[in-house]
C-alpha cells in the first residue's frame, strides 16, 4: 500500500504528510490525526513500511469514527487497526493500493 499524500473522508480531505516529528510535545508519538480546519495525517517518516501502513490505516480508523460520529476509544481503534491490517496483510489486499 501506498500512503497517499491526500485522504478523502465523506466531504472531508486530509492531507497527509510523512514527518520528521509528528507531534513536538508528545516526541513519543508516530501518528497523529487532526480534525480541525487544517485536516491532516501525520506519520512518522522513520517508519519502515509496515508500521507506516499500519499508523495511516489507524489515522484512517479515527478519521471514519469521527465522521461516522461512532465514538470509539483509544484501545478499540488500535483492536481495529491491528485486526484490520492483520487481515489485509494475510490476504495480500494491501500490495496493490
Ligand atoms: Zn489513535
Amino acid at each position: 500500500m501506498e500512503i497517499p499524500s491526500q485522504l478523502k473522508v465523506g466531504p472531508f480531505v486530509y492531507q497527509v504528510k510523512q514527518v520528521e516529528l509528528v507531534n513536538k510535545g508528545k516526541p513519543e508519538l508516530i501518528g497523529e490525526v487532526k480534525h480541525d480546519v487544517q485536516k491532516a495525517i501525520l506519520v512518522d517518516n522513520s517508519l519502515d513500511l509496515d508500521t507506516k501502513q499500519s499508523v495511516f490505516l489507524h489515522e484512517l480508523i479515527h478519521c471514519v469514527d469521527m465522521f461516522m460520529r461512532i465514538g470509539l476509544e483509544e484501545k478499540q481503534v488500535e483492536q481495529l487497526e491491528h485486526g484490520l491490517y492483520m487481515v489485509l496483510k494475510d490476504n495480500s489486499l494491501l500490495k496493490d493500493w
